[in-house]
């Protein structure tokens, strides 16, 4: 085992609040259930806790790291060899304060929506049914309906594991598109501010109702990471569609499926591999420049047995 493993519990654990866990298997935190054990598995309970990450990956540069949220949007290896850094509870409470909820990057998005109801306030019920974290969804700019997060998001609070500082960014000064923002990659979201509507609480709870009963009559329900290709320009053309007149739906690699219900989908059957769902992925993506000329991009993020993801 190389040094900085064994030496992580004495020149890292001792000053975290949060755990800190040696090959902790990652299936378990993604909605996928795929993903062998990482190296070194870390929760964040404060903004302290990330400045000792910081300081920890400033003194071993070398050690690939990962930011996860809520893991709905990610595909791991069967080893990951770094650090994978995640929100504990001490940076997942919902607080209020006049018309706006103030969430930790960690709380479920669900959640905060609905304790925004609960406090008669409403605007981003159309995201309800989108799993994962609040912080993953802004990293991503989650959006469903032709609506986005960044709709109700007044600001971010940040800490950049890479340059060790804080940072607070105004909804304005962050670029948002389709599913992606322009957030460094080393920029850890800890908090953010939302800015609702008050509403009456039984009409945002009649919203988020109506839209999660339409998201489980579209969503197949195995295992997944949500759509794996972003759909690709002119937007009037969708990747499931072209997939789907390719006749994929049912393909399967390993346990790996194009999901029959919704053809942008490679779900989980049973035991699937990270290199199962990349073999069809190929597969799919060859097919589709063949066929019709779309260079589809995936939107699922591919974590890699070495990866760095903080260069952005
Ligand atoms: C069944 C299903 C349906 C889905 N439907 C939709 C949909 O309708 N619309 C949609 O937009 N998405 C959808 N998704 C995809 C996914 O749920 C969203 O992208 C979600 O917002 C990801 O959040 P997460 O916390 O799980 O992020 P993760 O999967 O944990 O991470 C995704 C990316 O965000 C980064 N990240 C996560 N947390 C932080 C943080 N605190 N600070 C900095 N970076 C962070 C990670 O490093 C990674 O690059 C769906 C997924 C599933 C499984």
């Amino acid at each position: 085992m190389e040094d900085w493993r064994r030496d992580i519990g004495k020149s890292l654990g001792t000053y975290l609040e949060g755990k800190l866990a040696m090959g902790e298997e990652m299936a378990a935190h993604t909605s996928y259930r795929i993903g062998g054990s990482a190296d070194v598995f870390v929760e964040m309970e404060s903004v302290e806790d990330l400045q000792n990450v910081a300081r920890f990956l400033a003194e071993h540069p070398k050690v690939p790291w990962q930011i996860l949220g809520g893991g709905t949007n990610v595909l791991y290896p069967e080893h990951y060899r770094g650090v994978v850094i995640h929100p504990g509870k001490g940076l997942s409470k919902i607080k209020k304060k006049e018309d706006r909820v103030i969430a930790g990057a960690g709380a479920e998005l669900l959640e905060v929506i609905k304790q925004a109801a609960e406090w008669s306030l409403g605007g981003m019920d159309f995201l309800a049914g989108i799993p994962g974290s609040v912080g993953g969804a802004l990293k991503g700019n989650a959006g469903a309906f032709g609506r986005w997060i960044s709709e109700c998001v007044e600001l971010v609070r940040g800490f950049d594991l890479a340059e060790r500082v804080e940072r607070e960014l105004k909804n304005q000064e962050i670029e948002w598109s389709y599913r992606k923002t322009n957030l460094r990659a080393a920029l850890f979201i800890y908090e953010i501010v939302l800015k609702l509507e008050p509403r009456p609480i039984m009409e945002c709870m009649h919203e988020i109702s109506r839209v999660l009963s339409e998201r489980m009559a579209k969503n197949p329900s195995e295992p997944s990471a949500g759509c794996v290709f972003v759909n690709p320009e002119p937007p009037d053309v969708t990747a499931g569609r072209l997939i789907d007149e390719l006749g994929f739906k049912g393909r399967r690699i390993g346990d790996a499926m194009c999901s029959p219900q919704h053809a942008n989908f490679i779900v989980n059957v049973g035991k699937a591999t990270q290199a199962d769902v990349l073999t069809l992925i190929t597969e799919i993506k060859k097919a589709v420049k063949e066929r019709f000329g779309y260079d589809l991009v995936e939107e699922i993020k591919i974590i890699r047995e070495t990866m760095e993801e903080h260069n952005g």
